[in-house]
């Protein structure tokens, strides 16, 4: 018997903030600056006597703020909420999913420090690990396919890496992580395990399985509105710590905190993103089999017949579904082209544009897209051919309805 998580049950359990004047949601601290009531204490502030955390560890010496950039109470709220779906110890939320990533990496490696990555991660990650960390840091990145294990190890092994960076559903391929078995190989290595887990909060919770920190791009299913950049560092409460610190932290010194007002935002969405995730997983899932039946090359790790399906059984949470995201290769880039034309301009039965998690469906032909920042070779060997759609099912309208305007798409670019 596998432990059991069930995030919607550990966020309710974290949720304790009442508003100001009891109201039901929490207040807003728009304020960047804080005041003391004793000016003794402001320096004690800044020797890191009274912290962030004070107030978690239930000491009387809460209400210690500083400034916005290091610490806000809403934002705070908004992380733990984020840090109980993620059973970590504490979160800290940022202004975008890159900005926690970048800050989480660089704060783990020091100049000239190595890290080990998925071939197959999100674009941006991809070129910051490539190119900007190298160039501005001397940080390098070995690039493996995190399903061949031996390739993770030797990598681990000859660059003694401080971490392994992966995502737990690969994009666009949509590949799961064996995370149990990576982490088990980091840690064989002396190595952090920095799981991006965008693509499935509340499907997947990494921590269950071994990792140790996870990051999310908070602006795809977090937000569910396709309105708001933002992200979260998930991890132990000392390396929150240590990013947070005045002299050597990443999120306090390169800055990517988020705004209060985001975070108070964010915060209303978190109650029902256990509701949408299960409901994008059902038309996923059902979309997927129908489209299966028809023959037509689809991938989604809800399928029996998807390589992963029973890793994903193992390790995904029970009754989140599998996720909103599929593919379907359309052969080539012409009739992907078409199909998504076909579907936006003729059904409104999505949009054609990068991002996911929105309620409405949103599709990109990833190799033009999202993955471009890749090679043609690197494209190859990461799987994405030129005719894959990517797919974000939304959760407007009616299933009945949104499959008749998908299967006509399908008949008319692909049998017609
Ligand atoms: C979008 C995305 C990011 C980057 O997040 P931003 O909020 O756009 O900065 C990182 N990882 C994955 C998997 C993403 O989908």
């Amino acid at each position: 018997m596998t432990l059991q998580h069930d995030p919607m049950v550990a966020m309710a359990n974290a949720r304790h903030e009442f508003g100001e004047h009891g109201g039901v949601n929490l207040s807003i601290e728009a304020s960047t600056t804080f005041t003391v009531l004793a000016a003794q204490t402001m320096p004690q502030i800044f020797q890191g006597e009274h912290g962030p955390f004070s107030v978690d560890a239930g000491s009387d010496t809460g209400g210690c703020y500083l400034y916005g950039r290091h610490f806000n109470p809403t934002v705070f709220a908004f992380g733990r909420l984020l840090a109980a779906m993620e059973r970590t110890e504490a979160a800290y939320a940022t202004a975008s999913g890159m900005g926690a990533i970048a800050a989480t990496l660089m704060q783990l490696c020091d100049a000239g420090g190595r890290i080990v990555a998925s071939h197959t991660i999100y674009g941006g990650t991809f070129a910051l690990l490539k190119e900007f960390l190298p160039k501005k840091t001397g940080v390098e990145t070995t690039f493996v396919s995190i399903s061949d294990f031996t390739a993770v190890e030797s990598a681990l092994q000859e660059t003694n890496a401080k971490a392994l960076y992966i995502e737990s559903i690969a994009n666009p391929t949509l590949e799961i992580a064996d995370i149990p078995k990576l982490a088990a190989i980091a840690h064989r290595h002396g190595a952090i395990l920095v799981v991006d887990n965008t693509f499935s909060p509340m499907l997947l919770t990494p921590t269950m399985h071994g990792a140790d920190i996870v990051v999310h791009s908070a602006t795809k299913f977090i937000s569910g509105g396709s309105d708001i950049i933002a992200g979260v560092v998930c991890a132990s409460r000392n390396f929150i710590s240590e990013m947070m610190d005045l002299h050597t932290g990443a999120l306090m010194l390169l800055g990517p905190t988020m705004d209060p007002k985001v975070a108070h935002e964010l915060t209303l969405r978190l109650p029902h993103l256990g509701l949408r995730m299960r409901e994008h997983g059902r038309r996923a899932l059902e979309f997927a089999r129908r489209l299966a039946n028809m023959d037509v090359e689809v991938v989604y790790p809800g399928l029996t017949n998807h390589p992963q399906h029973a890793l994903c059984e193992r390790l995904f949470n029970e009754g989140y579904g599998f996720g909103g995201i599929l593919t379907i290769d359309l052969v080539d880039a012409s009739r992907a082209n078409a199909f998504m034309e076909m579907l936006q301009n003729e059904h409104s039965f999505g949009f054609m544009a990068v991002s996911l998690g929105y309620f409405e469906t949103l599709m990109s032909c990833s190799g033009s897209s999202t993955s471009s920042e890749l090679s043609e070779e690197e494209r190859r060997a990461a799987g994405v051919r030129p005719g894959l759609v990517r797919m974000s099912v939304g959760v407007t309208g009616s299933l009945g309805q949104r499959w008749r305007q998908l299967e006509e798409a399908v008949r008319r670019v692909l049998f017609a």
